[in-house]
């Protein structure tokens, strides 16, 4: 009976919630970003969360991506948020997946100084996840910008006919 009751106030809790973020952020209407660092650890698997929450980077010619050039799109393993379209792949021979052009209004920048580099950090604009970096040495007769992001932050969704 007991344990009846706690779910029933847990559920009460969370509906509350949730009608807060969405009044507060109504474009955000799955409030990722309100996730705690524990609630990520939870559902992320180690080596997303290394990148994801922690900016990490996983190692050249080690993702799954890198070398991928199937039909579909690109979604944030964080959110499901759709970042990139497999149109805008592009071989960079880097080791990691590289695109010339981000979804609009999917991702953010942010500078980012460490090691001793300026850089800028791209970022999912619904739940602040880390990609990658973004440098303009991309393709000249597109954009001339490379994301580079690391495949263990996204996920691939093939094209369906
Ligand atoms: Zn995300």
């Amino acid at each position: 009976m007991l344990a009846m009751k706690n779910l029933f106030l847990l559920l009460l809790v969370i509906t509350f919630q949730s009608c807060q973020s969405q009044n507060k952020e109504p474009k955000n209407m799955n409030s990722n970003s309100k996730k705690t660092e524990a609630q990520w650890k939870a559902e992320l698997t180690p080596e997303q969360y290394e990148v994801l929450r922690n900016k990490g980077t996983e190692r050249a010619f080690t993702g799954e991506y890198w070398d991928h050039f199937e039909k579909g799109k690109y979604v944030c393993a964080g959110c499901g948020n759709d970042l990139f379209t497999s149109d805008t792949k592009f071989d960079s021979h880097c080791g990691w997946p590289s695109f010339d052009k981000a979804i609009k209004g999917s991702v953010v920048y942010v500078q980012d100084l460490s090691y001793g580099m300026v850089r800028t950090e791209v970022l999912c604009a619904k739940c602040d996840g880390h990609l990658g970096h973004i440098f303009d040495d991309g393709p000249k007769e597109t954009t001339g910008q490379r994301f580079c992001m690391n495949s263990v932050s996204m996920k691939f969704v093939p094209e369906t006919k």
